[in-house]
């Protein structure tokens, strides 16, 4: 299912960085560890490094966005921040190679808990979809004659499968959550995410920007000390739908900052490209690329009140 749609998109991958080791890559990050001059590969820290890839629908776009990394890596940095009296984060210092300087995190390496936690205070995609079927998201009963966009009464959480590269997250129970992680820890998840959302949406309504629904990765210290440690990304674009404050009106889909530009442009007749071909899609024209580079950064600007 997931594919590039040039063949030398990650030919670059992984990057020399001199003192580290690639250890994976994601559809977005690619994660290093840190290697001493005995070549020992320290088991407690890693480089997250942002790229400026873009997926959407299962496919990895061609070119890729300037400055998309930066943006995601300053964005969750300043959240992170935000939030930390709610939750530990990952961050160990901005202390990084030169090459991948703005765009990575010396992070503590976790144990990464096998949910995707995710809080929608926003009804749609998924789960208006749900509700449309079934009345309730995610176990939560909501109110009847909710619409794409209606606010929901409070944040529910809604989580899925982590599913490996190239396969789809699916909608977990609560039972199932409770199952893979133990009674708990599901429960402090389920808080957690419940209220990074609500902070998210207390900080960004004020600028103009609701947050409709939110996806976080939570890790423990391998050490097994602490408890749920807020990892990978926070609040960015990329992880979250962002809606102009001013322009939501329930009753239709809401503009928003997020690849959703990219979406609409996929699938309009610009594009010329069918979604259920299975073909590749086709590379994004300039003027796409650089009204996505120009939403995100917009996002972040919002946002944080700081120029990028
Ligand atoms: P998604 O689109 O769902 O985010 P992905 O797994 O492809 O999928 P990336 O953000 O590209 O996501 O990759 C980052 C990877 O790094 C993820 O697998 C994430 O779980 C992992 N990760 C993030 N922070 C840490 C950490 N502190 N310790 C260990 N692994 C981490
Ligand atoms: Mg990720």
């Amino acid at each position: 299912m997931c594919g590039v749609t040039t063949s030398d998109a990650p030919s670059d991958l992984p990057l020399d960085l001199p003192g580290y080791q690639h250890v994976y890559s994601g559809k977005v990050r690619d994660l290093y560890a840190p290697v001493d001059s005995q070549g020992e590969v320290d088991p407690d820290r890693l480089l997250l490094v942002a790229s400026n890839r873009l997926s959407a629908y299962d496919w990895m776009m061609a070119p890729e966005i300037p400055d998309k990394g930066a943006v995601l890596t300053r964005l969750s940095l300043w959240w992170f921040d935000q939030l930390s009296d709610l939750v530990p984060n990952h961050v160990v210092s901005t202390d990084v190679p030169a090459v991948v300087a703005g765009r990575a995190l010396l992070v503590r390496r976790l144990e990464m808990l096998r949910v995707e936690a995710i809080a929608r205070a926003y009804l749609t995609g998924g789960g208006l979809e749900e509700y449309r079927a079934k009345g309730s998201v995610s176990g939560a009963r909501l109110p009847e004659g909710l619409v794409d966009g209606s606010r929901l009464p409070e944040p529910v959480f809604t989580p899925t499968t982590k599913a490996p590269v190239g396969e789809h997250d699916l909608p977990m129970t609560p039972a199932q959550v409770e199952a893979e992680l133990g009674v708990e820890v599901a429960a402090e998840m389920s808080r957690l995410t419940r209220a990074i959302l609500v902070r998210g949406n207390e900080i960004a309504s004020q600028r103009g920007i609701l947050i409709a629904d939110t996806k976080v990765e939570f890790g423990l210290r391998p050490d097994g000390s602490g408890g749920l440690v807020l990892a990978d990304e926070v609040l960015t674009p990329d992880s979250s739908r962002f809606w102009p404050a001013d322009q939501w009106e329930p009753g239709h889909p809401q503009p928003s900052y997020d690849k959703q530009f990219v979406r609409d442009w996929l699938t309009s007749p610009e594009s010329g490209w069918d979604r259920s071909s299975g073909e590749p899609p086709p590379e994004l024209p300039p003027h796409v690329v650089e009204q996505t580079r120009a939403k995100y950064i917009e996002a972040y600007e919002r946002v944080t009140g700081a120029p990028f």
